[in-house]
């Protein structure tokens, strides 16, 4: 038998450190931060200095391989990594493995050249700067990339980019983004229009509009207005009309980032649940005496059984260079739907506690709701799921392809 769900003895070691990481240094800090809410300077500072104690610990950028400083870890390590990390907000923030520099640095990894590499990789791995990624447009769908309008032409030695994004998350401070751009005007394909370009920050031509206050309040989403922004030739990352190509090849390991954070919200939810429920009383016995309640915990413990399943078997097919787009989609359109279904449960047990600030649910309730949507929403991978189930039954005459192409 060649399943085995447990790790090596390193990485679980390496897990509950995580978990002690986060009890131990994070949470103390991060009580703190919420009540010094509109403090950025403290905010700042607390994370250089959770950072710093990341690096005593042995905890400093897991994902990325330890010619960067990184640890080196896999994917399916990371699982477990992230899902303890989440725990608390900052947990990604203290290991600099948080979104979306995450994900940019993985992009950078298998895209950059040599010399892009030093310049723009290696200062995010040291965690002397932060980066975004700017691809939504609000003129036209996100969800389809072939619609962006913002453009690059090629003047000389320098392309000269025009247009307008927003929702670029970190962008206020970002030292580099990772800006995609339609180039091409008759593309082989629609897929092919798009290039993606390393353009340094502050620059003149790239202007920030403003943060983009959300249902969450204000977190760095910027609007930015693109005006005669010139880029040198050589920052272009990847070729040509590859800007799609790049997106989708960074987003199947970020989204799954995502999830493994998601999962670690919703085991804090889970875990707050049955505490509540196992102190408060009402008519007679504990809540959690009580069939309703029960019923709660039960369907919220099967979904995040179900998230830990799907996250670590998507993790394990990257791992192994096969294909994981299926299992990517379908653990990102599962996790976000049950992050949210948990959390609101909590909520639910907690009463007028659970909508209050007093806990980190009502919080997480909201950040949950850009889950259904952002990288991904859930009617474009349940549209990419049903056209692969049903490709899979058209070739083989049966689905089981489609169902992670498991041997069951
Ligand atoms: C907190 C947050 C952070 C973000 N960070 C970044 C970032 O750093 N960089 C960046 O470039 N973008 C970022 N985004 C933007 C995000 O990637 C987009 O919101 C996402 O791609 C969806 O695009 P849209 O908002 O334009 O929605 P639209 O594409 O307009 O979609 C709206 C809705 O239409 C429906 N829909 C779309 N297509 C279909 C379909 N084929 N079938 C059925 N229904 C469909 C879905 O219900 C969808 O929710 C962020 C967004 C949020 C909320």
């Amino acid at each position: 038998m060649a399943i085995d769900f447990t790790f090596p003895p390193e990485i679980d070691d390496l897990r509950l450190k995580v978990r002690r990481f986060v009890a131990e240094v994070v949470r103390p800090r991060e009580a703190e931060i919420e009540k010094r809410e509109n403090d950025r300077r403290f905010l700042i500072q607390s994370i250089i200095e959770m950072r710093v104690a990341a690096k005593d610990w042995g905890l400093w950028l897991p994902h990325m391989p330890k010619e960067y400083g990184g640890m080196g870890v896999g994917h399916v390590a990371m699982a477990a990594v992230s899902a303890e990390a989440a725990k608390s907000a900052y947990g990604p923030y203290a290991l600099n493995a948080q979104a979306p520099d995450e994900g940019n640095m993985h992009t950078l990894l298998h895209w950059a050249t040599d010399a892009q590499k030093d310049k723009y990789l290696r200062p995010v791995c040291d965690g002397m700067v932060r980066s975004c990624f700017a691809m939504t447009e609000p003129e036209v769908a996100g969800s389809d990339p072939t619609l962006i309008e913002t453009r690059a032409t090629l003047d000389g030695d320098t392309w000269v980019v025009n247009g307008h994004k927003w929702f670029i998350s970190g962008a206020s401070g970002a030292a580099f983004a990772i800006l995609i751009a339609r180039t091409e005007d008759e593309p082989p394909i629609p897929q092919a229009a798009n290039t993606a370009f390393l353009v340094d920050l502050p620059a003149r031509g790239w202007t920030v509009v403003r943060d983009v206050l959300t249902m969450a309040g204000h977190h760095n989403h910027a609007e930015i207005r693109i005006e005669n922004l010139r880029v040198p030739k050589e920052n272009m990352l990847g070729g040509r009309g590859q800007g799609h190509l790049l997106g989708q090849a960074r987003l199947g390991p970020a989204r799954l980032a995502h999830c493994m954070r998601w999962v670690g919200q919703a085991e804090v939810a889970l875990d707050m649940m049955v505490d509540r429920a196992l102190k408060r009383f009402a008519h007679g016995s504990f809540l959690a005496e009580k069939q309703g309640i029960q019923w709660m915990i039960a369907d919220s413990t099967m979904e995040l059984y179900q998230c830990k399943l799907m996250v670590l078997h998507a993790a394990y097919k990257i791992d192994r260079g096969e294909d994981f787009r299926s299992e990517v989609s379908m653990a990102k359109h599962f996790v976000a739907n049950a992050l949210n279904r948990i959390v609101d449960r909590a909520i639910q047990v907690h009463g007028a506690l659970g909508y209050s600030l007093d806990t980190p649910l009502a919080r997480m309730a909201l950040h949950a709701r850009w889950a259904r949507f952002a990288d991904g929403a859930d009617e474009v991978h349940q549209w990419r799921i049903a056209e692969r189930t049903i490709a899979a039954f058209k070739t083989d005459g049966s689905t089981r392809a489609a169902t992670g192409g498991l041997p069951v």
